[in-house]
């Protein structure tokens, strides 16, 4: 075979990868292979989600509806957004991180152009009424975004029964290689593009596409759906197991977000008379990763704003431990941590006391 030959092979297996992984999208979430566009990351996909709707709609209006819970990749993009004219309404949640859908309501405005609410949160796991959301959005023909960075591949999810237009989606968090994510775009809703350059992903995002990293991207999300019910399940178990276990052996706690309506592998619980980042140091000492609030403002010494509008009062948003249980993980893992904490936790409270 010539050069050339090769070239255009070769060009070739790399566009049916690239088409397969498309279709593995759209099948985990019920969309059609051409409203998948591929980016570098969670954060690219919010990004282009709020920017480019704004800059498409601006005419139509400037205002847009989020909730104060959001990762910072949603709000900075909002920030930013301010700063170029547009208004952003930023909606309280009640003590379990829950969006109030009356006050969502209540804000929405003539010129209200876009919402755009977290599908789950990323530090108390936390799952919203996507769809009533979505029901209201379409009644008021307003475009509606939901960053499921950390729902995809944990709940299911249908673009057309809930009515979303726009989704965020990050490989790395489902079990997929790091560097590579997916913004869905509803047939027929505009956005403009904020990266310029060359005309991949039909326009709207310049840049070459990651293949391996697209491919794996579509491969984990099939997989992430093939096993939900089993994964779920386990997961659930384990996390039941913990919050009890630290419920029975460690006083003055305060289990965050809701007990039902969460990620399966997501707890948070708030430990008072301690400062979560010593308790972070000494996990670690034994083997454990954990966080505080999220994981991108870890080594912040502000208290994470997600348990901050959740009302948890500082001191108590300070000594928040927040662990993720994945698909590696066992009861004995479970066991192992509860053992630590009950043995670490009244130290770290002893040390604090004043004295
Ligand atoms: C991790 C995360 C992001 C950012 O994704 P990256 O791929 O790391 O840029 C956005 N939103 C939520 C909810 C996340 O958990």
């Amino acid at each position: 075979m010539g050069m050339l030959l090769l070239f255009i092979a070769n060009g070739r297996k790399a566009k049916r990868a690239l088409e397969q992984a498309r279709e593995r999208v759209a099948k985990a979430i019920g969309s059609k292979p051409k409203e998948i566009y591929f980016t570098a990351c969670g954060s690219e996909s919010d990004n282009l989600a709020l920017k480019g709707i704004a800059y498409a709609n601006q005419e139509k209006g400037k205002h847009i509806i989020t909730s104060k819970i959001e990762h910072p990749a949603v709000l900075e993009a909002c920030k930013t957004l301010e700063k170029q004219g547009f208004e952003v309404t930023y909606l309280n949640v009640d003590e379990k991180g829950f969006v109030l859908i009356e006050e969502l309501e209540r804000n929405i405005r003539k010129d209200t152009i876009l919402i755009s609410i977290m599908f789950a949160n990323n530090e108390i796991g936390t799952l919203q009424p996507i769809s009533e959301i979505g029901r209201i959005a379409r009644a008021h023909h307003i475009l509606f975004h939901t960053d499921s960075v950390q729902a995809i591949g944990n709940v299911k999810i249908d673009v057309e029964e809930m009515n979303i237009d726009l989704l965020s989606m990050s490989a790395h968090k489902f079990y997929g290689p790091k560097g590579v994510g997916a913004l869905y775009v509803r047939e027929g809703v505009k956005v403009e593009r904020i990266q310029d350059g060359g005309h991949q992903e039909k326009n709207k995002r310049a840049g070459t596409e990651n293949i391996p990293g697209i491919v794996g991207l579509g491969k984990a999300v099939e997989l992430a759906y093939e096993n939900l019910e089993q994964y779920n399940e386990k997961l659930t178990k384990l996390r039941e197991h913990y919050i009890s276990q630290v419920q029975e052996k460690i006083p003055e706690i305060k289990i965050n977000g809701d007990r039902e309506k969460r990620l399966p592998g997501n707890a948070n619980i708030s430990f008072s008379g301690i400062e979560g980042e010593e308790l972070l140091l000494k996990l670690d000492e034994r083997g454990i990763c954990s966080s505080t609030g999220s994981a991108c403002s870890s080594g912040m010494p502000n208290p994470s704003h997600v348990l901050l509008a959740i009302g948890l009062p500082k001191e108590l948003a300070y000594g928040s431990l927040r662990i993720t249980i994945g698909e590696e993980n066992t009861k004995e893992d479970i066991d192992f941590l509860v053992e630590q904490l009950t043995e670490i936790i009244p130290r770290l409270r002893e040390n604090s006391k004043p004295r």
